[in-house]
């Protein structure tokens, strides 16, 4: 089993690309974000609890998002692999995916990381807002507690995965078309 992380701040375009990513190399999309707003739409516990966190700009638990993650490896059939998309999003959620994953005598197999500059964030996440609605998306307070929220820990991961070797970036402005191609190119290696 490959395990790719995709990885990048709020608004990099991890959710685009990863539609056509799991399509090529027959992989199972695991969209952390996207499995919360299912909670919250079912109006589960869970989901209550995640909604105020969310829409703070603060991470979940990382119980959590651990438990979604160990049920999805354990329901999927018949893929080449994972992408995960939004996890892990700290130093604690990696280290704990490493011990997850050598359970069964796997590794995480790369990381593919799309980078963009803070102001592209914001624009990217007022231009979705419009189309998608998600309601952390809406308020200029709750974009900048994410853009902290990443900086401050999730940034940190690009160090832990270039100490094992495993960081790839690609620049993540150009055309949704560009940037598919170079991560392509990328994944084509593994
Ligand atoms: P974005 O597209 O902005 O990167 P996501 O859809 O991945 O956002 O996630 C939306 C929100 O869900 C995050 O801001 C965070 O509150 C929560 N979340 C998603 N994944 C995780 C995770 N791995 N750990 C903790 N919280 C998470």
């Amino acid at each position: 089993m490959k395990y790719f992380i995709l990885f990048g701040p709020p608004g990099a375009g991890k959710g685009t690309q990863a539609t056509s990513m799991v399509e090529k190399y027959n992989l199972r999309h695991i969209s952390t974000g996207a499995l919360l707003r299912k909670e919250i739409a079912a109006g589960s516990e869970l989901g209550l609890k995640a909604k105020a966190l969310i829409d703070a700009g603060s991470l979940v638990p990382d119980e959590i998002v651990e438990g979604m993650i160990e049920s999805e490896f354990m329901t999927a059939t018949d893929v080449a692999g994972f992408l995960l998309d939004g996890f892990p999003r700290n130093t604690a959620q990696a280290e704990d995916l490493d011990a997850i994953l050598a359970k069964s005598g796997n590794e995480v197999t790369a990381v593919v990381s799309l980078m963009i500059p803070d102001e592209t964030i914001r624009e990217r996440i007022r231009h979705r807002a419009a189309i998608e609605g998600r309601e952390d998306d809406a308020s200029e307070e709750t974009i900048s507690n994410r853009i902290a929220t990443y900086h401050g820990k999730t940034e940190p991961l690009i160090n832990y995965y270039k100490k094992s070797g495993k960081y790839n970036e690609i620049d993540g402005l150009g055309t949704i078309e560009e940037v598919h191609d170079k991560i392509r190119e990328l994944m084509d290696r593994f």
